[in-house]
């Protein structure tokens, strides 16, 4: 059996994975990027991609965690784009229309303008449009608008093909794909990580990184029914305009969201379902999102219909990613979580996390504790230690799992393979 052996290797080719194994790559260290599946074969192709870090957050505590990371995730995209655009010659995937928060009543009207004044101390090019500038901006809104917030650099992004523009950026710098590999347990030696047991074989790093999204609890020792992450099924269905295009992200709050594509094609979305591993559109699911087009722009209800389709948000049962270094099991990288800010804050966490491996320090002034990987417990799931060999006989053999844990990932894979579609 052929022994690779590298200095990073990333679980799981999402936007997350890709990202940590491109900054990586580019700085130079040698990186193995695996997933079981594809390039973005999960909740990164299937996501809206809206980049509206101040719709996911809100404007109630402006020192959230999250709303901090998503603000260090737009600074992030600047440069990332015109990097690998140069890098790759190819488009980068983000979408330049400006976002509008519209109000279909007096007191959202009176909400948002109170979230405003609150949101400009951080974003000042935020402005307040009255009704008759945002129906002359953007005529498919429904005309029952009072107003709406004006957000000009909250585009969105065409998040597959960003995650495998990624990949290619990795390639280019030396990056090895291994696609389909399975990982299916940590390699340790003593206390310290030591790399993954594939299906197919193990693999050898210095350091290890789970960007393995809404499987993860797969790897954490917690000892809970729901996982400390859980798949957060979202539905979404694409439309064409039959006449003139949507001109903006339309986020209207709990009422749902429309997303202009670069091909003019138009995501509304989505549902929040808590369904397991499940991803089959449903006919309940469709009327929640015609329901939106119905409120929103109901100018749309000529469009034709191109398709609907499901994912899985990865979410934190604290609602928050986690990224960083298990302080319990050094060379062990968490990032994953990211929920409902994947295609906001993937980048920037693969980016976090390549600073961090090469001993630099934490980018964008972040501070990182309430992401802390060990906040609600491990994430170990120990394998026979390899040290319990001479480094020169070590046998596949001495990686198979104890009986019970082998019992319990058997299990779990049956069941995801069962409810995958
Ligand atoms: C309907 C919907 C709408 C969304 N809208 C937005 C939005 O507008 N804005 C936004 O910011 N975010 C949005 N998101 C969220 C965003 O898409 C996700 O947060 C993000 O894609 C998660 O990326 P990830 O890399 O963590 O996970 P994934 O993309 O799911 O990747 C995880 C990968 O790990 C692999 N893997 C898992 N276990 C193993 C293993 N043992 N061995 C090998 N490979 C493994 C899987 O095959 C998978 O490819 C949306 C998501 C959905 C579903």
């Amino acid at each position: 059996m052929q022994r690779r052996t590298y200095d990073v290797v990333v679980v799981g080719a999402g936007i997350v994975g890709s990202a940590t194994a491109y900054h990586l790559a580019r700085a130079g260290q040698r990186v193995a990027l695996l997933d079981r599946s594809g390039i973005a074969a999960e909740a990164s192709d299937a996501g809206a991609g809206m980049l509206t870090p101040l719709a996911e957050a809100g404007a109630s505590d402006l020192s959230a965690p999250l709303l901090r990371l998503g603000l260090a995730g737009l600074r992030h995209y600047e440069r990332l784009e015109a990097q690998l655009e140069s890098e790759t010659g190819m488009w980068a995937g983000l979408v330049h229309l400006p976002t509008l928060y519209p109000a279909f009543d007096d007191g959202q009207a009176e909400a948002l303008r109170r979230d405003l004044a609150a949101l400009q101390s951080l974003r000042p090019e935020l402005r307040w449009l009255e009704a008759d500038e945002v129906r002359q901006r953007e005529p498919l809104l429904a005309p029952s608008v009072r107003g709406a917030i004006l957000s000009p650099a909250e585009g969105n992004l065409a998040i597959g093909h960003l995650t495998r523009l990624l990949v290619r950026g990795a390639q280019l710098h030396g990056a090895e794909l291994l696609i389909p590999r399975n990982a299916l347990a940590l390699l340790w030696d003593g206390a310290r990580v030591q790399g993954v047991l594939t299906e197919e074989d193990p693999i050898e790093a210095r350091h290890v990184v789970l960007a393995t999204g809404a499987w993860s609890s797969a790897w954490s020792d917690r000892d809970q029914q729901a996982g400390v992450v859980y798949p957060l099924k979202g539905q979404l269905l694409a439309l064409r305009p039959s006449g003139q295009p949507l001109r903006h992200t339309i986020y209207a709050g709990p009422l749902g969201y429309l997303v202009p594509k670069a091909d003019s094609s138009v995501f509304v979305g989505a549902t929040s379902e808590r369904r397991g591993f499940d991803k089959t559109p449903t006919a309940g699911g469709l009327i929640q999102l015609l329901e939106v087009v119905q409120r929103v722009a109901p100018a749309l209800k000529e469009a034709s219909v191109e398709r609907t389709w499901a994912g899985l948000r990865p979410v934190s049962v604290d609602g928050l990613p986690f990224i960083g270094e298990a302080p319990s099991s050094p060379g062990l990288w968490l990032a994953v979580g990211h929920g409902r800010v994947g295609a906001i804050t993937g980048p920037v966490t693969g980016f976090i996390i390549a600073e961090l491996i090469q001993g630099r320090p934490v980018p964008y002034e972040l501070d990182l504790r309430p992401f802390a990987p060990e906040r609600l417990g491990t994430w170990r799931r120990r394998l026979t230690p390899l040290s319990t060999a001479g480094a020169g006989d070590r046998q596949l053999e001495l990686f198979s799992r104890p009986a019970e844990a082998s019992q319990t990932v058997a299990q779990e894979d049956q069941a995801d393979r069962r409810e995958r579609p």
